[in-house]
């Protein structure tokens, strides 16, 4: 970084409100040797200069909010159904089928 004060039509660092990012700006306003306005040279929107600072985010705040949104939701549904019961042992079923079996077999 050079040590001469901003002049209009520099390219300087800053966060675009509308990229979201930290883009080149063109340095469209000054405020004394301050920056006051840039444009963005990925959208062409001008706002004003952030010292290429990205505003705080907010998103873990949204996150959290969206997360007890989904525990309303949760809590406002039925409890689960039981869980299912375990299938029938298979060895008692195969005992079965052979008694039936032999009965089949009696019977002709
Ligand atoms: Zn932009």
């Amino acid at each position: 970084m050079s040590d001469r004060p901003p002049r209009l039509g520099d390219v300087i660092d800053d966060y675009c409100p509308r990229c979201r990012l930290l883009l080149n700006h063109d340095v469209t306003s000054l405020f004394g040797t301050a920056v006051a306005k840039v444009t963005c040279r990925t959208c062409y929107n001008t706002h004003d200069y952030r010292n290429g600072q990205a505003p705080p985010k907010r998103a873990s705040k949204k996150s959290a909010e969206k997360k007890s949104l989904l525990d309303q939701v949760l809590a406002g549904m039925p409890p689960p159904p039981p869980a299912t019961p375990p299938p029938p042992d298979p060895t008692t079923r195969k005992r079965r089928d052979l008694w039936a079996e032999v009965e089949r077999l009696k019977k002709k």
